[in-house]
């Protein structure tokens, strides 16, 4: 197996997005498929132009997880190409845009926002959701999408369903070698994003994230190749560090509580500041991930006025 990376350098914090052409036995897999920009096309070319490949020889492409820069070129690909796309059965309604997901989806946030605090900035950020539900139908992806059985191997990959980041993450694994999404990425800490499952219920992604960062930490593995940033090839302290972050920001986030009790909202705003407003979404998720972790833990408690949720800290008893 040959593994060729595709790394399109990115202004953003995320510094690259990354996806894999894969040579194996006779087939040419793309997994993954990098942002709908022609920096990410062209990487895409040059890549099998270096390797004396065609676009024609693409045989797969495989999908880590559904978000917009890990399935950008897969129309492209597809309108030149009769390629098969292979998908976690969970990504199918979010990469379709299927309208009775998406509405749910809205309303789901709208709830999670209103219990969280958010007031008019969770009202704000609803109504872009209401607007992207159209202008975003372009992203839809088209044409037939192959289901993945996790539980068999995949062009002689493992599969390894890797929940937390996106509910469909999955990572294949051939011998030493692991494609991880992202799950694990180099210099930042990958967000657990807040997600509904296919019914409308809140996902608790902060723990499959931690769930799954086990589970990979656990694999005998040299080389892991992310979806951002580098190479990775000391996966399982990267995963300690990772799981230490986790514990410490949720020790921050029950100092935050000391003074008075808090709503996710009141925590988010104290704890990012300007983040609150340029990265709302993200900046939520991960502040109500964490009141789930420290909830699991015995480290904070909430009760509910008026339909919103305020964390109190809880200590352990000193002994
Ligand atoms: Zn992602």
């Amino acid at each position: 197996m040959k593994i060729i990376p595709i790394h399109v350098k990115t202004e953003r914090a995320l510094r690259s997005f990354n996806f894999y052409l894969v040579q194996h036995s006779n087939e040419l897999i793309l997994i993954d498929a990098g942002y709908d920009t022609e920096d990410c096309w062209n990487g895409l070319v040059e890549a099998l132009q270096t390797h004396h490949l065609q676009l024609s020889d693409l045989t797969a492409i495989v999908l880590t997880h559904h978000h917009p820069d890990h399935v950008g070129l897969v129309n492209r690909i597809r309108k030149q190409l009769d390629v098969p796309l292979y998908v976690h059965p969970e990504s199918v309604h979010r990469l379709t845009r299927e309208p009775a997901f998406m509405e749910m989806r809205i309303n789901f946030y709208k709830a999670l926002y209103q219990q969280a605090g958010c007031g008019a900035f969770g009202e704000k950020q609803i109504d872009r959701l209401q607007r992207s539900k159209e202008t975003n139908i372009g992203n839809r992806i088209e044409g037939e999408l192959t289901l993945i059985d996790v539980t068999k191997p995949l062009f002689d990959f493992d599969l390894v369903e890797t929940p937390g980041h996106a509910p469909d993450q999955i990572a294949l694994q051939y011998d030493d070698i692991l494609i991880s999404g992202d799950l694990l990425i180099h210099h930042i800490s990958s967000n657990a994003l807040i997600e509904p499952d296919t019914h409308g219920n809140r996902l608790f992604t902060m723990q499959q994230h931690i769930n799954s960062l086990q589970t990979v930490q656990q694999l005998d593995v040299q080389t892991v190749y992310p979806g951002h940033g580098s190479v990775i090839t000391n996966h399982q302290a990267l995963i300690q560090e990772r799981l230490l972050g986790i514990q410490q920001k949720a020790e921050h986030l029950r100092e935050l509580m000391l003074q008075k009790p808090m709503t996710a909202n009141d925590l988010a705003i104290t704890m990012y500041q300007k983040r609150y407003e340029t990265q709302f979404p993200l900046v939520m998720s991960e502040i109500i991930g964490h009141l789930d972790y420290m909830e699991s833990k015995n480290m904070t408690m909430k009760t509910e006025k008026d339909g919103v949720f305020e964390f109190e800290p809880v200590f352990d008893r000193v002994k």
